[in-house]
């Protein structure tokens, strides 16, 4: 069997982090290394490797994260001010971990891409 993610390390808290959202399919946790004051992941609790590995089977599950984030951001207060969700995936976009999460990044004016 392969390896655990960290991810699902934390979901089973074999690895300390505080779940911040948690439901049926989802959790959320803030990013331990933080690139804004506002840095959360929302991660499905299936283990998705890439995006490259996501099929039509998992499109609403996408779809429901994008809505945690959505909600998180409403939350957190940043619906408004503005935020930046991002997906990385594989060695160009510097993915570390391989299972899926889509980062929350906001509280502050952040730099164009
Ligand atoms: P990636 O680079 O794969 O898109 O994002 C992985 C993210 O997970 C990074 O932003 C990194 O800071 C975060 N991270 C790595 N290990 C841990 C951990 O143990 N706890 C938390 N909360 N975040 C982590």
């Amino acid at each position: 069997m392969e390896e655990k993610s960290i991810f699902e390390m934390i979901l089973n808290r074999e690895i300390e982090s505080e779940i911040i959202y948690e439901d049926k399919e989802i959790f959320a946790i803030n990013d331990i290394n933080p690139v804004a004051p506002i840095h959360v992941l929302v991660i499905p609790k299936k283990k998705i490797r890439t995006i490259n590995d996501v099929s039509k089977d998992d499109a609403m599950l996408i779809g429901r994260m994008v809505l945690t984030a959505q909600k998180l951001a409403e939350n957190l207060n940043i619906d408004e001010s503005g935020y930046r969700l991002l997906w990385n995936t594989n060695k160009d976009a510097m993915q570390t971990i391989f299972h899926i999460h889509l980062h929350l990044i906001g509280g502050t004016q952040l730099k164009a891409i």
